[in-house]
């Protein structure tokens, strides 16, 4: 900075340190080594958009009507398409003008829906490992964050009766997340009925995060918030086009619930946005819309992603249980090694690049997240490279990291 008077807000240096940004560096530095990377970091789908969301988004350029301003809570036939496709897949009625709300990607809205309900110094319930924008969100609210953190034993679900009494009398908010980015847990409807009952009793706004909705495998169906009794009082859920649709790059999802917790985040964002381009809402409309075989496709390629990754992994002494759900696979470190460490190391000697799972929170730590966002050959590939560098389950530590 040229002068020293211009100071950050305190707010962002509430945020902990990005740990991307490190294997960022070490990945440019890779890259200009001529290395091959294999990034299976990120949580970024390979692949085009489905063809009839690219022609609506194409019509819709053609259509004078939609290159203005949107409107501000979304165009009426978008909003009415999320309630029809809520309908379908979880017999759940939603009023389109109430209870839904799109949204620039939900990572924005996640972030959001803290500002307009967090007063600096309120409590905020936060599993670890999360999503970063499930407390850096809060955190840039000023909240303080009560980790729940959670444990393989329990199969990454949350055990409620581990958050304190008068902690959980404080809470304001609970964010979660099943099917888990980055666990891959997915979690009971019998948790989903604990958890809206305990809400009620604590008197927390539940903030559920439904980014794979249908990214499942081998028949297993995610649960809604809203399809549990009593959900829809206290609850919202977030959604986004960007994984099973693979539209990432187009920045659209939506919210849906609770009417009034809408209406919050609803007048915070007439105030900081202008809503999703029309077109692209056209095209979210579009995909949507899709018939289900369209998303049969796209688990059937998830899954066998999964299986040759398990299997391949399984050649090194990794023994990985099947996931039911999500676009990663939750890798143990080698017991002799941190998951920082480990991913240097991975990447140093094969170029493939994971995530650490303390970028997640301290309760990823031990574990890498890898993401099947590579055909089966390119995924054989990269661990046939660890195997020639000598990289196992059991390996011990090497000395120079
Ligand atoms: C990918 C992801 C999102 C999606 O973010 P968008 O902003 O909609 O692209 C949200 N939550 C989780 C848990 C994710 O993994």
């Amino acid at each position: 900075m040229s002068v020293d008077w211009i100071t950050r807000a305190d707010r962002l240096s509430a945020l902990p340190p990005y740990v991307f940004a490190r294997l960022d560096e070490l990945k440019a530095r890779a890259r200009e080594q001529g290395i091959d990377l294999i990034d299976l970091g990120m949580g970024n789908p390979d692949g085009f958009a489905p063809q009839e969301a690219i022609d609506a988004a194409i019509a819709a350029f053609e259509t004078a009507q939609f290159h203005g301003y949107p409107p501000f809570e979304g165009t009426a036939s978008f909003r009415k398409a999320i309630a029809t496709w809520y309908k379908r897949r979880y017999a759940v009625e939603l009023n389109p003008d109430s209870e839904a709300l799109p949204l620039l990607g939900s990572k924005e809205g996640l972030a959001h829906l803290a500002l307009a309900y967090v007063n600096p110094g309120d409590t905020v319930l936060v599993p670890s490992p999360a999503y970063p924008a499930h407390f850096r969100g809060p955190l840039i609210a000023g909240a303080k964050i009560h980790e729940i953190i959670l444990k393989p034993e329990q199969d990454w679900v949350i055990d409620l009766s581990t958050i304190p009494e008068e902690v959980a009398k404080k809470a304001k908010i609970l964010y979660f997340n099943y099917p888990s980015n980055p666990t891959t847990a997915t979690a009971p409807r019998s948790f989903f009925e604990e958890v809206v009952e305990w809400a009620h009793k604590y008197q927390v706004m539940l903030v559920h995060d439904l980014c794979y909705a249908e990214l499942s495998f081998d028949g297993y169906k995610p649960t809604s918030l809203l399809e549990i009794p009593g959900g829809n009082e206290i609850g919202v859920e977030f959604h986004t086009l960007s994984k099973t649709y693979n539209m990432a790059g187009w920045r659209v999802g939506f919210v849906v619930g609770n009417a009034d917790i809408i209406q919050g985040l609803r007048t915070l964002k007439t105030n900081l946005d202008y809503g999703i381009f029309s077109a692209i809402q056209k095209a979210a409309e579009a995909a949507l819309g899709l018939p289900d075989s369209y998303i049969q496709g796209v688990q059937e390629r998830y899954r066998e992603r999964r299986d040759a990754l398990i299997e391949a992994l399984g050649e090194i002494g990794w023994n990985i249980k099947p996931s039911k759900a999500t676009m990663y696979l939750w890798v143990p470190c080698p017991p002799s090694m941190n998951s920082t460490d480990f991913a240097l190391y991975v990447l140093r000697t094969t170029g493939v690049v994971v995530t650490p799972g303390s970028a997640f929170g301290a309760g990823g730590e031990g574990y890498v997240r890898m993401s099947l966002i590579a055909p089966v050959d390119r995924l054989r590939y990269a661990i046939s490279l660890w195997k020639k560098a000598g990289i196992r389950f059991d390996m011990s530590a090497p000395d120079n990291h």
